[in-house]
């Protein structure tokens, strides 16, 4: 897993959000990330800020993907002891 300090961006959720992992590189503008703790969905600026991305608009295979990671955090969350 490859951790990449970003910029500080404050979530919706009011979380600070200051790192992406990713397994195997690090990311680019236009890359899509959710935040660990609420499950926001956010794409990468040049500067890599994160902004807010309505699913809706992304395709269908897209959006099929984010709720797959959505539900695999979810597990690990749980199986960790969290809520
Ligand atoms: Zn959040």
């Amino acid at each position: 897993m490859k951790t990449t300090r970003t910029p500080t961006t404050i979530c919706s959720c009011g979380m600070p959000l200051d790192a992406a992992s990713s397994a195997h590189r690090t990311p680019k503008e236009g890359d899509l990330s959710l935040c660990a703790y609420c499950g926001r969905l956010g794409a990468f600026d040049q500067n890599l800020h994160l902004k807010e991305v309505d699913e809706k608009d992304l395709p269908l295979s897209t959006q099929e993907e984010i709720a797959a990671v959505r539900r695999t955090c979810k597990q690990w969350v749980t199986k960790k002891g969290g809520n």
